[in-house]
């Protein structure tokens, strides 16, 4: 048996957690970057617990909230260069994927002032900034994971830097602000956490302990994502996705994600649909297409979802997913050429050949 496992983020997970463990930012630095979005952090409770913390532990700050769903290059360029500019040494991502992917390429970027060719070569000379996240969506696990997945406008395509120098040193995940998450957007990203335990579990970097951690998220959000079939979305269910979704992450980072987020991608980038819906849409056919060659990996995953086969989980991503999106012949034909250069497609169970690639999005989205 061979494996490698490491995740160097101190995880704190409950109610409060941000207020009784202030002092960990005091490890960090004394001037932290706050980045975050335009308006969630500010409604959830998130980033006025994490400014008190600062200001109790009597660290300076300042806030960059101006990162957009699914950053740009040039959108954690603006905030590195305020990250120079205010001379932080330290950065705090507040909110979804989004802020968080951006606090970690911001905490490179500022102290490695790079144009974005040299940005996604992922050759940093210099250290990184410390991290610190505080998740308010439960799904990306960007919280526990070496990635940051960034817009790139020339190539058409979210692009993934991957690099363990920008693991957070700690992440708080406090449920009561996801309570404000609305439900289609709790729906999204619960998906994106079960396709992180997924593909994860399906990847040819598998191993015995991040199996253990697929597992058992999955488990988790098998019974969560039929709870949101319901009216209501409890705090218990909130928490159990936000648990489940850190432990997906800490599955990619050890598997990293698979042919089927580099399929979804496409379809956020130019039908601008929302990343774990874009994974949902297409898991049914991919599963399919694994199952041929790797029938008992499918099975073992599918179980642990409590489910007996590929086609119980369709049935309840269909009644999650409502109305799908559609493509053309042209579309299908432009997301499959980006999509077969994603460096993502060498960690998948299965090799994807182009023709696999159009028959998924023919498939899942006519
Ligand atoms: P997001 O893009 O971070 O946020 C989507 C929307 O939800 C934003 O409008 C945001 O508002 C709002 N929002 C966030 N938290 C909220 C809350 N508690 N209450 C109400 N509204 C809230 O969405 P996401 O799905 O979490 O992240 C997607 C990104 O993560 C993608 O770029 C994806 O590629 C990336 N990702 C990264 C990893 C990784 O390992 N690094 C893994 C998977 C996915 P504001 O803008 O006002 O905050
Ligand atoms: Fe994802």
């Amino acid at each position: 048996m061979q494996f490698k496992y490491f995740l160097p983020t101190k995880v704190f997970f409950g109610s409060n957690c941000i207020k009784e463990n202030a002092g960990v930012f005091n490890t960090l630095g004394q001037k932290a970057l706050i980045v975050t979005g335009k308006r969630s952090a500010k409604i959830n409770g998130s980033q006025r617990d994490v400014e008190e913390a600062l200001s109790a532990s009597k660290i300076d700050f300042a806030v960059y909230d101006n990162v957009l769903s699914n950053p740009t290059v040039e959108n954690v360029m603006e905030g590195a260069d305020i990250a120079r500019k205010e001379n932080v040494d330290f950065v705090i991502g507040i909110g979804g994927g989004s802020p968080l992917d951006s606090a970690k390429a911001i905490a490179l970027l500022a102290k490695n002032p790079l144009d974005s060719d040299d940005f996604f070569k992922n050759s940093f000379t210099n250290p990184v900034l410390p991290i610190a996240a505080v998740p308010t969506t439960a799904g990306t696990g960007s919280e526990v994971t070496p990635y940051s997945v960034i817009t790139d406008t020339k190539s058409q395509n979210k692009l993934n830097v991957s690099n363990e120098i920008i693991f957070p040193k700690a992440a708080f995940l406090d449920a009561r602000y996801t309570e404000a998450l609305p439900k289609k957007a709790t729906i999204n990203t619960a998906i994106d956490a079960l396709s992180h335990a997924v593909e994860g579990y399906l990847s040819n970097r598998a191993s015995v302990s991040s199996d253990i951690l697929a597992k058992e998220s999955a488990n988790l959000l098998g019974s969560s994502l039929k709870e949101l079939t319901g009216e209501s979305i409890s705090f218990e269910l909130r928490e159990k996705l936000l648990y489940a979704s850190c432990l997906a992450g800490m599955v990619i980072a050890h598997t990293g994600c698979t042919v089927l987020h580099s399929m979804g991608y496409p379809l956020t980038f130019f039908k601008n649909v929302d990343h774990g819906r874009a994974n949902g849409l297409l898991m049914y056919e991919y599963l399919k297409l694994i199952n041929i060659e790797s029938e008992k990996r499918v099975n073992e995953i599918i179980n642990s979802l409590g489910m007996k086969n590929i086609e119980e989980l369709k049935a309840l991503l269909d009644s999650l997913l409502n109305d799908k999106e559609t493509v053309n012949e042209d579309e299908i034909k432009l997301y499959t050429s980006i999509a077969i250069k994603a460096k993502n497609l060498s960690n998948t169970l299965k090799q994807f050949s182009c023709q696999e690639m159009d028959h998924i999005y023919r498939e899942s989205l006519k």
